[in-house]
């Protein structure tokens, strides 16, 4: 136990994973599930970019790779890894709905709906972030792979999807079952699925580590923003900032976690407790009250302290520096299948769930104009950056670069990465402010939504 907590005060500021100390599965002549590249609408060559004393920022050099025009920009980590973790995807693609039929649908009278003949097809914007840790293969996996997966679950739902956005039909099914609740359900899916193929295949694939993932979809002039781990997106609309994700960290999830573990205290193996106390706990404390956080408890309660009360707590920390088990700073990823507590065979995984956080956001009432963002970013990003920060940065390229400029999002992408990447010096990475820059792989999209509307269904 002290090995391991001399670990998690060594480990280096912004890192995921403490240690990893992954099960003894011999990965080492498995094959790659994907070789190792750079997002594919780069188009680059994978050693472009790859300097850790050079950290050049890296954009599209075609334009019309990604939807709408959108933003894009990266650079490598400072040196703590090899190879840059993160990696993205972005595509544009149809639901059809050919000849469909009411599929269990009645109308408001009550009456079956005649079978409607025409044939729809709605377009799905979709982009994707996902930032690695203890290796390559699982962020690879996702980029290629989470898109697949959630054209699935939509097509399983479009027939539904289309009707209930009919506002004559209703559903003998759930009053609480709408179209919006059904993409957020193949949203939430999709990651989890995704996630059984990646623990199915690492016997056969090298697989390695686990990734973060957050994920934008646009579909029928709503925004859908599925969130798995630590990475980061805000709308910037007018004047307002709309943050459409949360950071998932154990410190943030203290009560999921903590009622999981009361549920099944066999998880815990008699190393953690499933409290929180106030501070560390050491074996003077024994008889004394201490404030502590109970499982399924929201508020703060003293409890006189026993000798159960000195093992280790299930979440150390707070905020970004918090810790699952002392070892993941992030609660929620995809992955990671066989991670362990160091030094012990606890595994983590039960704790460490793939199902996404997904928050919407619906524009029928909204005027955008082309100024109006989405910004999406890796924590490498927002480690040295706030919303505001972002928004700041993001509007002044704008304002620079006329509404005709191809390049405006491209060059505000850049502009973020630049910002919280800093220029290298004498004292290693800096911001413009001095402070200590980004060591992170840094990531960013700058998705413009004034052509949300524009697009959609199709007949
Ligand atoms: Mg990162």
């Amino acid at each position: 136990m002290l090995s391991r907590l001399r670990t998690t005060l060594k480990s280096r500021k912004g890192s995921t994973i403490v240690k990893p100390d992954y099960d003894k599965l011999d990965t080492a002549n498995l094959p790659d599930k994907f070789a190792y590249s750079r997002p594919r609408f780069l188009n680059i060559d994978d050693s472009l970019g790859s300097d850790h004393s050079v950290r050049a920022i890296l954009t599209p050099l075609d334009l019309t790779a990604l939807p709408w025009s959108s933003g894009y920009a990266e650079c490598v980590n400072g040196g703590k890894s090899r190879y840059n973790e993160d990696q993205a995807a972005a595509s544009q693609f149809y639901l059809s709905c050919g000849h469909h039929t009411s599929n269990g649908s009645v109308t408001n009278n009550n009456r079956p709906k005649p079978p409607n003949s025409q044939y729809t097809e709605v377009m799905v914007t979709y982009m994707g972030i996902f930032d690695g840790h203890a290796g390559t293969g699982a962020a690879l996996t996702a980029s290629h792979l989470l898109e697949t997966h959630l054209q699935e679950k939509l097509t399983e739902v479009k027939e539904n999807i289309l009707e209930l956005e009919e506002s004559e039909i209703v559903t003998p099914l759930h009053s609480a079952i709408t179209a919006d609740r059904l993409i957020v359900g193949a949203l939430e899916a999709a990651f989890c699925s995704l996630d059984e193929q990646m623990a199915r295949e690492r016997t056969t694939f090298a697989i390695r580590g686990g990734c973060t993932a957050l994920v934008a979809i646009f579909l029928l002039n709503t925004l859908y923003v599925a969130n798995a781990g630590d990475c980061r997106a805000i709308l910037s609309i007018n004047d307002e900032i709309v943050p459409m994700s949360r950071e998932l960290c154990p410190g943030a999830e203290m009560q999921r976690l903590q009622t999981m573990a009361f549920s099944n205290p066999g998880l815990l193996r008699n190393e953690f407790s499933n409290r929180s106390f106030c501070r560390r706990i050491w074996k003077e404390d024994i008889g004394k009250k201490v404030l502590c956080k109970e499982p399924m408890s929201e508020g703060w309660v003293y409890r006189e302290v026993t000798s159960d009360d000195i093992r280790s707590p299930l979440v150390r920390g707070e905020g970004k520096k918090s810790r699952l088990m002392d070892t993941i700073g992030v609660s929620r990823c995809l992955g990671d299948h066989d991670l362990l507590v160091f030094g012990t065979d606890i595994r983590i995984k039960p704790f460490l769930i793939p199902l996404p956080e997904v928050k919407t956001f619906n524009f029928n009432k909204t005027s955008l104009t082309e100024n109006d963002v989405l910004i999406m970013g890796s924590d490498g990003l927002w480690d040295v950056m706030s919303n505001q920060d972002a928004v700041s940065i993001v509007k002044a390229v704008l304002q620079q670069h006329t509404t005709q400029d191809p390049l405006r999002y491209t060059i505000a992408a850049k502009a973020l990465v630049a910002h919280s990447r800093g220029t290298a010096s004498d004292k290693g990475w800096r911001m413009d402010n001095d402070e200590d820059a980004s060591f992170d792989d840094i990531t960013a999209f700058v998705i413009p939504l004034h052509m949300v509307k524009k697009v959609g269904i199709r007949l």
